[in-house]
């Protein structure tokens, strides 16, 4: 028998209270999605709602050596989102994620193909620190990711780039190389998924700025694709019924 999540659960019951018939599923939006259909944005303060129902979560270890809790920035009605692994020790200080020298890397490789934080959401698989910056262990992935695939129920983007193999790894479930994958489209829960470096590895290592560099260019020329923006145009606007 399938025990539903029980944060989940209060997100719906609060949800449902708060916007009535309004309240729409992720099956619902898969459907319209895959079938090319208008799909229309979630109702407003629906992903700072589901942010204060889980903000507290004590789930797995995580919880209680976190400093803070980060859930993710960003246009909560974005089309494109990057998901990192896990928030670093400066976004566990400020409870933001991908700041710091990686995340001032990231705000100008966005305004390098005509982006910005406010166009894009970004969050993590996990919402809390692991200690000492180690990898999401298989538990913590468990516990964690229902959040993740929650949070893009609610903003219904077009795109998702994983930053870094971690990322990757943990979201496809394939021990790839980041060479391989960043070479391939994938699919989660039913969004066209890609994959390139974490800024952090950029910064640590200079030879893989070119072919990251690559990868945002066709990142740029598919998001431009999957939203009908043409280059110098303002980006399709908060709150416009998504086509897909
Ligand atoms: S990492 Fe995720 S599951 Fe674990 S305590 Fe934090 S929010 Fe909860």
């Amino acid at each position: 028998m399938i025990i539903p999540d029980q944060n989940i659960i209060s997100y719906f019951k609060r949800h449902q209270a708060l916007f009535g018939d309004q309240l729409i599923l992720g099956e619902r939006h898969r459907e319209e999605t895959t079938a090319g259909r208008i799909v229309e944005p979630s109702p407003p303060g629906a992903l700072q709602a589901f942010n204060d129902d889980i903000k507290s979560c004590r789930k797995c270890a995580l919880g209680a050596s976190r400093r803070n809790f980060v859930f993710g920035a960003g246009n909560p009605d974005a089309d494109l989102v990057f998901v990192g692994e896990a928030p670093g020790e400066r976004e566990d200080q400020l409870g933001e994620p991908f700041v710091g020298r990686a995340g001032i890397l990231l705000d100008k490789i966005l305004a390098a193909i005509d982006l910005t934080r406010q166009d894009v959401y970004i969050l993590n698989v996990l919402k809390c620190r692991p200690p000492n910056n180690r990898d999401p262990v298989p538990e913590e992935v468990k516990q964690c990711e229902p959040y993740l695939k929650q949070q893009l129920r609610i903003i219904k983007p077009k795109l998702i780039v994983a930053l870094g193999r971690v990322a990757a790894k943990t979201l496809l479930r394939l021990n790839e190389s980041l060479k391989n994958m960043r070479k391939n489209s994938y699919i989660y829960e039913g969004i066209e998924l890609r994959v390139t470096y974490h800024p952090a590895a950029l910064l640590r290592n200079s030879n893989f700025k070119a072919p990251a560099w690559e990868d945002f260019q066709a990142i740029r020329d598919r998001y431009r694709e999957l939203t009908g923006t043409q280059p110098g145009s303002a980006h399709p606007a908060a709150g416009e019924a998504k086509a897909s």
